[in-house]
């Protein structure tokens, strides 16, 4: 399983695939991406191959501008279906997830409460929902606030169609961070992020980082700004 996001000058598109399928080789079900399309969300998803769902997209006129997150699933909750696979959508949010939310069941019941659907039989969704419902304009704060109800692993990668920026995060779930010179590339592994760039940050267990083309702050699970190290990889794949 694996997931990746990219935000940038290119079109996130076709460097989501290429870097999905990098990860490959860790293993999948099934597949999606999720890229901002003229100011709101546009998922792609199914169960089976990536270069199937690249036809897909490629078919549809390869949608999306600048920003977008994606996945590979290694189902744990849910038969790998279309609609199991991630990302997985709460309005505006949209969220692909490595891992297990351990308390979902309960957290599923709460929302539901609430007045949430759920589509999927995910672990997953909840977080999804979770966001959405701490989503005030601040992206980071309702993923750092929906973090704080979960137990479990995970690495994660969150958009919102009105929020400038990409937030992802990790607990016990692999997640390495890529500078480009205006454009930031997120993965499961840094050989993934190799043909993009070689300088590579490497989140730390429990931390959150928000994303920008030219920035990137990452902070603790309270929210403090932390010094990230940015390591040059020397070695090639
Ligand atoms: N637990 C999640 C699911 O079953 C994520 C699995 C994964 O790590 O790919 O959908």
């Amino acid at each position: 399983c694996g997931i990746v996001a990219y935000i940038g000058d290119d079109k996130a598109g076709p460097i989501l695939f290429d870097t999905l399928k990098r990860l490959e080789y860790r293993g999948y079900d099934s597949a999606g991406v999720a890229v901002i399309s003229q100011g709101s969300v546009e998922v792609l998803k199914s169960s089976g191959r990536i270069v199937d769902l690249e036809k897909t997209y490629k078919s549809m006129g390869s949608p999306g501008e600048g920003m977008g997150i994606g996945h590979t699933r290694w189902a744990t909750h849910g038969r790998p279906s279309d609609i199991n696979a991630h990302p997985h959508t709460s309005g505006e949010i949209a969220i692909v997830h490595n891992g297990i939310i351990e308390n979902y069941l309960d957290l599923r019941e709460l929302l539901t409460e609430m007045g949430y659907e759920f589509q999927s039989e995910t672990d997953s969704e909840v977080l999804a929902h979770l966001i959405h419902f701490y989503y005030k304009g601040d992206l980071c704060a309702a993923t750092l606030k929906a973090l704080e109800k979960v137990e479990g692993s995970y690495a994660i990668a969150v958009m919102a169609a009105s929020s400038p920026y990409i937030v992802c995060a990790r607990y016990e779930s692999p997640l390495v961070i890529g500078k480009g010179s205006s454009s930031v590339f997120v993965a499961s592994d840094v050989p993934a992020l190799l043909p993009y760039t070689k300088d590579i940050i490497r989140l730390k267990d429990g931390n959150i980082a928000r994303i920008y083309a030219d920035r990137i702050e990452v902070m603790d699970c309270s929210g403090a700004p932390l010094e990230s190290e940015v390591e040059r990889i020397t070695w090639d794949t």
